[in-house]
């Protein structure tokens, strides 16, 4: 049986698709045939349906032109649609990227100096702690679980246990676990039968205009919450408590760039139409 071509239509993510294949991989291939080809800006050899990935060389991903389309490795490819893309305006903590906080890095990354030191200092201190390193190696173990039963399991103790050891919250249980003290989950989380509004603003920091997120993040990297045992995107809450019920096929996006961020005068809801036709007018690679 023959398939027939799908249609032209744009993907999620702004391309041109013919039914599941990218136009711009079928009109490249079309032009300079099946073998491998060098990469357009290393030469290094590639090879279709393994490394070959296609290059759009003045960044708009909707122009198909076989002038504009060219053959491209992977370093290359995300080499080039990191300098295609605007620069961002601050960290994801929302510290400005900009003059004595900008840290780049030997791969020319931007990175937060505030950040950056505040995290040496927290793994610094986690070590000498001794979070990690077997429970045997840490001479001072006994003396802090004597103090631990001293002050029993509660979340006030944690708190003490803390400041007294110089680490985080969430470190001291991770050092009682490494010990063999597992904390039932109720002493982890005390705001867990507040209602959801008040267990937000518990978990959250003013940073300029930004409202930071301090709780758990999704794997995707946005703040979320484990609530009445589901888990809930932390901006969506918002959004709904401050614009009203989100309606079906609309999504939450932030208009600062802190990735963090759950104020809500930072927050506004638009149709996911409207949300990938901005996405498409993000200048990338590919
Ligand atoms: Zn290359
Ligand atoms: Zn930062
Ligand atoms: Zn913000």
């Amino acid at each position: 049986m023959k398939r027939t071509p799908g249609k032209r239509k744009i993907s999620p993510r702004g391309y041109w698709v013919i039914g599941r294949q990218f136009e711009h991989r079928i009109i490249l291939r079309a032009v300079i045939g099946d073998e491998p080809h060098p990469c357009h800006w290393c030469n290094r050899i590639l090879t279709w349906g393994v490394d070959l990935h296609v290059d759009h060389v003045n960044g708009d991903k909707l122009d198909n032109d076989p002038h504009n389309i060219v053959p491209c490795c992977q370093p290359c490819n995300n080499r080039r649609a990191r300098n295609l893309r605007p620069l961002k305006a601050c960290c994801l903590r929302g510290h400005k990227l900009s003059g004595e906080n900008l840290l780049p890095d030997k791969s020319g990354k931007r990175q937060c100096r505030t950040c950056t030191l505040a995290n040496a200092q927290r793994r610094r201190r986690e070590r000498m702690a001794g979070v990690g390193a077997s429970p045997q190696a840490s001479v001072v173990q006994a003396e802090r679980l004597a103090r631990f039963d001293e002050l029993g399991a509660g979340w006030d103790s944690i708190t003490i246990l803390a400041e007294e050891w110089g680490i985080a919250q969430g470190s001291v249980s991770q050092y009682l676990k490494v010990c063999g003290v597992q904390l039932p989950n109720r002493v982890l989380d005390p705001t867990r039968d507040l209602p959801l509004t008040e267990r937000i603003a518990r978990l959250t920091r003013p940073s300029g205009e930004c409202l930071i997120w301090l709780g758990k993040l999704h794997t995707s990297g946005s703040p979320y919450i484990t609530h009445n045992s589901t888990s809930v995107y932390v901006a969506r809450i918002v959004a709904e408590n401050a614009y009203g019920k989100i309606p079906r096929r609309h999504e939450v996006v932030r208009k600062c760039n802190a990735k963090l961020c759950v104020a809500a005068a930072h927050l506004e809801v638009i149709s996911t139409k409207e949300r990938r036709a901005r996405a498409r007018m993000t200048p990338r690679a590919f």
